[in-house]
Formats: structure tokens, sequence, C-alpha cells
């Protein structure tokens, strides 16, 4: 719970100047998750309780759509107890509360949603979803076509064969004994790339998501967020 005094979230609401906001408390018009509150230093969490002025619930949180290329070394997560880099660390200037939609391991780099808008966040997470992820992988060795066939069919993990892939070579580099596979695929089980090409013997070296449903990363820099456009926002849905 992040927790303010009411008259902080009142008036940045909108619902009046901060001054005016403390007399409306003090008079008894404020409610918070049903019960008036009339004590000045009463705090809420802005983002879970239900606060009422007149019994009319106030401005609801700006609803935000970011991307953010994700750098490694950075855990997917809101904060950290023990105070690691975590992704909206990246997010200079944003106030409001957004939080990760989906995870990208620690090493992974790339394109990471993130979002206040629970409603869509769990509707893009659900497994029934099937939202086609793309990754750059770059793998140790270089992968025969009959080994990619087996990723692109489906390969058999400790929780079960995966669903079909998308799979194609990218970048072969015979110098450094490693190529670079474009795959997509549209579930998101733990560390499941990795997994996938641990599977066929050829360990991940690098990993960077390039894509997330429509949504591509294009040349957002490294450790850069954008806002996502209303158009984008739509095509999520
Ligand atoms: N698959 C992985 O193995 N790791 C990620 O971060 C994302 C997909």
């Amino acid at each position: 719970k992040r927790l303010e005094r009411l008259q902080k979230i009142l008036a940045q609401a909108g619902v009046a100047s901060r001054r005016k906001c403390e007399e409306l408390i003090v008079a008894g018009q404020v409610e918070v998750n049903g019960e008036k509150v009339t004590e000045l230093g009463a705090k809420a969490d802005p983002a879970t309780d239900v606060i009422t002025v007149n019994g009319k619930p106030i401005r609801a949180e700006k609803k935000l759509y970011l991307m953010l290329n994700k750098p490694k070394g950075v855990i997917t997560s809101a904060n950290d107890p023990q105070g690691r880099k975590v992704v909206t660390d990246f997010l200079h200037g944003i106030q409001e509360r957004v939080y990760p939609v989906g995870r990208l391991d620690y090493d992974t780099e790339g394109l990471l949603l993130l979002t206040n808008d629970g409603e869509l966040a769990n509707l893009l997470t659900h497994p029934r979803h099937h939202v086609p992820r793309t990754y750059l992988a770059t793998v140790k060795g270089i992968p025969h076509g009959t080994s990619l066939e087996k990723l692109q069919k489906g390969i058999e993990l400790e929780d079960g064969v995966t669903a079909p892939a998308e799979v194609e070579y990218y970048d072969v580099d015979t110098e450094k004994n490693e190529a670079t596979i474009t795959i997509t695929i549209t579930e998101g089980r733990n560390r499941q790339v990795r997994r996938m090409f641990e599977a066929i013997r050829h360990p991940v070296r690098k990993l960077k998501r390039i894509k997330f449903g429509d949504l591509t990363l294009q040349s957002l820099p490294r450790g850069k967020y954008r806002h996502l456009t209303q158009q984008e926002v739509q095509d999520l849905r």
C-alpha cells in the first residue's frame, strides 16, 4: 500500500485546493471505503481505496500505457525490498503507479509493457489470450534446421509440450560459433525461450524481446521508455 494524506489525494484528483479539501474532510463530506473520515491526519491509498466526496467517487487515476526497452541486469518488478534495480527506476517523470505486464528475466532485455490498467494487464497475461511475443535469441553453436523444426512444432519441457512457435535464422556467426534466431511464442511460461533452446542443447547467450502482440520495440534506446499511441493501445485489446 502507498498511503498518502487524504487531502493531498483529493487535491491531486482535482476535487479542490488542498485547503478546501481539508475543510471537506472536517465537514464530514469524505468517505474512505464507505466510512466517514473527519481527522486531517488520515491517510489512504489512492490506487486501491474507494474515496468519495458527498457520495461521489473522485476521478480515477489516468490510465497510462508505456513501453520500456528494459536493459539486462534489471528486475521486472515495481519495487524490490533489497533495493536492486527495477524496471520502474527508468520511468522518470511518471507519477502514476504502473506495473509491468508479464515478466522478462533479469538478464533478458527488450520490450516491456507497463500500465496502471489492471484489466488490460490481466487480459494480456492470461494464458488463454495467446499474445504472440517475438524474441531475438543468440545461442551457443549453430542449430540445425531439424533442431529448429522441433522448436517450431513444440518441444517437451518439464512442464509439458510447448505450443507451436515460429522460428527463423536471423544471423549466423561462425567466428563466434553462435547464431541469432527469431522465435515467436504464444505462451508466457517461466524462462520459456531459454528452456526451449536448452532442450535442443543450444543455450541462450543473449535474449531480447522485440515484439509483444502488434507492438514493436523498433529503435527505442535501451533503458528508455515511451507512451503508446492511442492506436497502439486500441490494437492491444
Ligand atoms: N523467455 C525467457 O526464457 N526469458 C524471458 O525473459 C522471456 C521469455
